[in-house]
């Protein structure tokens, strides 16, 4: 069968290159007579294999020596909690920002552990915006300020950087990472579940600055430590190596693609032709202030809401599947991050083109 385009906001499309190496890899990797996956994790070869995928992640996002990049189980959400249990330092506050559904999700698991202040919040607007930046409260007690970089349920994406007034940066990039060249100077930590742009399910990403690390709550459990996960290069326990191996693959793949400024720019027209699309129709709208919109989750309604299981069965037998709109929210959405060629966005364009054109 011929492979379709999958817009699922997460596990997502991986590049049809990486699945095809890893088939070939898959019963007999590098002449081992095994596959990848049947490895020790502290033998040599996967030991390269980890320490490649460490090294691709370093030169694509610049990151300097003095961060750690870890390697872990338990998802982002996992990390709504990690954060505090090691950031907190013996403060009894945290700082976020709240912009949609995945940061409160993120400030309700906090909770458990700290005060949360909010800094700024867009709920009032239904979570359509970012709030104005001159209106944020950042209180100088809290241990660091917290925010989500891509909401990728009610698409919306921050464009630049916050200032985090001295605050330590931290920030959930489950839904954007390696979609455009970061500074991760700014950032005191940066997370990210791996099955959106990085990879399958069951590997998240953390990227942290050493002086952050060491002073986790003693009741931190070992595999979401930090430090301890840092002195083992990430295998305090058995880590998930096939996924590793495959997150490994999608960043080689990267920088064949000519590394994330190449990435950025095909993501940008990708984005800016399906906004484009829908905002010239009148049948398609988008809600979230131009300013902000995703350019990895691209929600949208119909206007006419009779139309709308016709559509997604239109869209299913025209290859194009797994437009439905989170359960939260209802609607569409388009998931278009790296691994989602330019002809399939096209594909879509034009199938929504017709599409209004028969019933709109
Ligand atoms: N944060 C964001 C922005 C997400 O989109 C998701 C989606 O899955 C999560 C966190 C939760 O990730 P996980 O399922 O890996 O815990």
């Amino acid at each position: 069968m011929a492979r379709i385009f999958n817009f699922s906001a997460g596990p997502s499309m991986l590049p049809e290159a990486v699945l095809l190496r890893a088939r070939e890899e898959l019963p007999d990797w590098h002449s081992t007579g095994m596959s990848i996956m049947e490895m020790s994790h502290r033998g040599k070869d996967f030991v390269a294999v980890a320490e490649k995928s460490e090294a691709d992640l370093r030169e694509l996002l610049a990151i300097p020596a003095n961060y750690k990049v870890l390697f872990l189980q338990g998802g982002a959400t996992g990390q709504f909690a990690a954060v505090p249990m090691n950031l907190l330092r013996g403060r009894s506050k945290a700082c976020y920002v709240n912009t949609g559904l995945w940061s409160e999700k993120a400030i309700a698991e906090a909770e458990r552990y700290c005060s949360v202040t909010v800094a700024a919040s867009s709920k009032e607007s239904g979570f359509v915006t970012i709030p104005d930046r001159a209106d944020w409260r950042i209180d100088q007690d809290a241990a660091y300020l917290h925010y989500t970089a891509n909401e990728t349920i009610g698409g919306v994406e921050f464009q630049d950087i916050p200032d985090s007034a001295g605050l330590p940066l931290v920030c959930d990039m489950s839904s954007n990472i390696l979609s455009r060249p970061l500074d991760v100077t700014r950032f005191g930590l940066i997370y990210a579940g791996a099955q959106k742009n990085m990879g399958p399910s069951g590997i998240v990403v953390v990227i942290v600055r050493d002086d952050l690390i060491g002073q986790a709550r003693d009741d931190t459990p070992s595999i979401f430590n930090y430090k301890k996960q840092a002195d083992s290069g990430s295998m305090l326990n058995t880590p998930p190596t096939y996924n590793w191996y495959l997150l490994g693959l999608v960043l080689e793949w990267l920088k064949e693609q000519g590394g994330l400024a190449a990435v950025e720019a095909r993501n940008i027209r990708k984005a800016e032709k399906l906004y484009a699309a829908i905002d010239r129709s009148a049948l398609y709208s988008n809600p979230v202030d131009p300013a902000y919109r995703s350019r990895m989750n691209v929600p949208f309604r119909l206007a006419k809401t009779d139309l709308e299981k016709t559509f997604l069965a239109e869209a299913r037998a025209a290859g194009l599947v797994n437009l439905e709109g989170h359960r939260s929210v209802g609607g569409f959405r388009a998931s278009i991050y790296n691994a989602m060629p330019e002809e399939g966005v096209d594909a879509l364009i034009e199938f929504m083109r017709e599409f209004e054109r028969k019933y709109g």
